[in-house]
């Protein structure tokens, strides 16, 4: 895309950068209490040939840690000096979430991720949204928005969009996760209000909050390697094929299986893995390990996600488990470039 034009300047309300040349900086959302500002860290990259403009973003949700380091490494360790566009490398969105290692701001309407695209003169947490949409997603052709699972809990790395619209699903597919879940998600989500402002943007869910999970961060970054050969970013890398996909939405069979008595869990799978019907997935014990409540698997499915702190009250989720077909469970069970 692009191919024929000169490469543009990258601008946004307080500054410019240049084809060719990199920004970083701290730029202000918000201020506290004590009227200081509250910055976001970004940097630009501006390539020094024409081709899309990319934003990859994380910690949307303060504690949601495993994306930082993706961007990071994106943005801090990989060669730009021949690439074709221009990344706008966003790791903390949630600074205030960040600081005090909760998902949540701390002010009134909690959830950065259901502000965007934002609002001035509004509320606190629309001022932040407006202040980054604004000025660092409205510019992008498409975007790519990392996160994790919530405290807790993990899940296999997949990718989540609205597959309906053609941008986002081609992105999607170029990420080359085995899993895509579907859907057009929550209204105010980033990825929601971008994709519908013509920025296709998809979500990234990978492990566990509070944690760096080094093997997922690795296939994430393949997975951003495998986006920027997809739109010419990277003219020598190749498009990834997972080796199995498989894509879920509204039409899919799909459950959280929960407990149904309180105790201590031990937990058989791990995410990602593919387990039979009738499968126990887990037990459920006092603290005499008598009294077992069995979990089993109510159908040939692939366990996407699961809880990480072994102990549950009635109705706990256990893990999060979706429907996979008969000719997908053999090309699984092939294993054929499998990973979680
Ligand atoms: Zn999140």
């Amino acid at each position: 895309m692009m191919t024929d034009q000169e490469a543009e300047a990258f601008t946004f309300d307080g500054g410019r950068v240049d084809p060719g040349e990199t920004e970083e900086f701290r730029y202000p959302v918000t201020e506290t209490y004590l009227g200081d500002p509250v910055r976001i860290p970004v940097t630009i990259i501006n390539g020094p040939r024409p081709g899309p403009t990319i934003f990859l973003s994380a910690a949307i949700h303060g504690d949601e840690l495993n994306g930082i380091e993706v961007v990071r490494e994106v943005a801090q360790e990989w060669d730009h000096s021949d690439i074709c566009g221009t990344l706008v490398c966003l790791p903390v969105l949630n600074v205030q979430g960040f600081v005090t290692q909760e998902r949540y701001l701390p002010i009134y309407e909690r959830d950065l991720n259901r502000a965007f695209p934002g609002k001035q003169n509004s509320t606190g947490s629309n001022r932040i949204a407006y202040q980054i949409y604004h000025n660092f997603i409205e510019p992008c052709d498409f975007g790519l928005d990392f996160h994790t699972s919530t405290r807790g809990r993990t899940n296999m790395l997949h990718v989540r969009t609205d597959m309906d619209d053609e941008g986002a699903a081609r992105l999607a597919r170029a990420f080359g996760t085995n899993l895509i879940m579907a859907g057009e998600g929550s209204s105010g989500m980033l990825r929601r209000e971008a994709t519908d402002e013509g920025i296709p943007t998809i979500t990234l869910e990978m492990g566990e909050a509070h944690r760096f999970e080094r093997e997922l961060i690795d296939h994430a970054l393949e997975g951003v390697r495998s986006v920027f050969a997809e739109y010419g970013i990277y003219q020598q890398e190749t498009v990834r094929w997972p080796g199995w996909r498989t894509v879920i939405g509204d039409w899919s069979e799909k459950t959280w299986l929960r407990a149904d008595s309180g105790g201590i869990v031990e937990m058989y799978y791990e995410q990602g893995e593919l387990v039979h019907e009738g499968e126990v997935i887990c037990r459920i014990t006092n603290p005499f390990k008598s009294d077992a409540t069995v979990v089993k698997a109510p159908f040939t499915g692939l366990l996407v996600g699961v809880l990480e702190n072994p102990v549950v009250y009635p109705g706990n989720p256990l893990c999060h488990f979706i429907k996979i077909e008969e000719t997908q469970e053999r090309i699984i069970e092939a294993g054929s470039g499998a990973h979680g």
